[in-house]
């Protein structure tokens, strides 16, 4: 097959070697026990505990879900300050709450939520700010935190993007009053579908724990009227496997990473994610905000046209979505961004040959 058939999707699942993952699900057959906090369910999160240096940290069926129980458990009412500038997934989980979204612009240089525009969209209704590490950009946390004491709001952070993200030596699973975790196939980390909540308050816990269960506090007492979230064993005995190995695929990622770097770095009209000296990247994508003599939409059908398919995330923004009504607070950085970036393909196996074939179609 020549090469030019052999198509390149934006990201390939990172997937344990089979073997492995025959050997950690076999003892399944013996207990019988498929799901419901089983023993493959308890050791995947004893491991992401410590990984992820959380004290407390409950897995779920998916991250949206996560997101979606975090908001509820905490009893968020009225509105909430989040960013435009991501997947449906995080205003979803704001809408499906009952609760509104006040949507608020992105800083130009690492598109996340930009704090200093966060206090004038503050009323009495506010109870909380959902901000989003996208593409595993650490949000200005400090200035946020201060925004949210000063007006006693909750902060609970995307963090889909930034799983083994640190900043200042910090993980991000410690940031905010709690965080969400997506391992679904397509993320840095996987376990097929499944996701986590990383939280500060422990008591927590068996809020989450029975929320994510039907609301269900022992067999004769239901104390929420809660939905099914529980993640299953063979799911978890993925993420056991695919923990061991995860270090080895952000390496890899590095690598493709660097690649496209050396190939795009310094050129007129094409932007790269920044890179911060005190943060540990994850490498989670490659995102490039084309502008003057590039156009990203050209960009993307040139690519498509040689069986390579980069992604426009985010586009369009969630507050353009016609779903959901909104009158559209407007975000204008968020917009002209949305309209320029193209996420190119990244995975950890993308080799180095394959990086420098895009590269040289997009510059040519
Ligand atoms: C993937 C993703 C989600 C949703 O996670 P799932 O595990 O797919 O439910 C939420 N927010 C962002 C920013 C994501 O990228």
């Amino acid at each position: 097959m020549n090469q030019n058939d052999i198509k390149i999707n934006v990201v390939r699942s990172s997937m344990a070697p089979f073997d492995e993952y025959t050997a950690e699900i076999r003892e399944l057959w013996d207990s019988h026990w498929l799901t419901n906090n089983g023993i493959k369910h308890r050791t995947l999160t004893e491991n992401l505990k410590k990984y992820l240096s959380a004290d407390n940290l409950t897995l779920f069926v998916n991250g949206h879900l996560a997101l979606e129980t975090l908001i509820a458990a905490f009893g968020l009412t009225g509105e909430v300050i989040t960013t435009p500038f991501t997947f449906v997934s995080t205003t979803n989980a704001v809408t499906r709450n009952g609760l509104k979204p006040v949507f608020c612009d992105i800083r130009e240089d690492n598109y996340t939520i930009d704090a200093d525009k966060i206090e004038p969209l503050i009323t009495e209704k506010t109870s909380a700010i959902i901000p989003v590490h996208v593409y595993g950009n650490i949000c200005d946390t400090e200035k946020i935190d201060r925004i949210a004491k000063k007006y006693g709001l909750r902060v609970i952070y995307d963090a889909a993007h930034a799983f083994g993200v640190s900043v200042g030596g910090i993980n991000a699973a410690n940031l905010g009053d709690a965080s969400m975790y997506s391992f679904h196939a397509t993320k840095v980390f996987n376990t097929i579908e499944g996701g986590c909540a990383t939280y500060r308050d422990p008591g927590l816990a068996p809020r989450l724990d029975c929320m994510k269960n039907f609301g269900v506090d022992s067999p004769e007492n239901i104390v929420y009227a809660g939905g099914n979230a529980k993640m299953n064993e063979f799911a978890a005995a993925m993420g056991i496997c695919n923990l061991r190995h995860v270090d080895g695929e952000i390496e890899k990622r590095r690598l493709v990473d660097e690649r496209y770097r050396n190939n795009l770095s310094g050129k007129d009209g094409i932007k790269l994610n920044p890179v911060c000296a005190d943060v540990k990247r994850n490498f989670a994508y490659f995102p490039v905000v084309f502008d003057g003599a590039y156009n990203r939409d050209d960009i993307a059908d040139r690519l498509a046209a040689n069986g390579i398919f980069a992604r426009k995330y985010f586009y369009p923004l969630t507050n353009n979505n016609t779903c959901y009504g909104f009158e559209g607070d407007r975000t204008p950085v968020a917009e002209s961004i949305s309209e320029k970036v193209l996420c190119l393909p990244m995975y950890a196996d993308l080799s180095a040959d394959d990086v420098d074939r895009i590269c040289k179609i997009i510059l040519s």
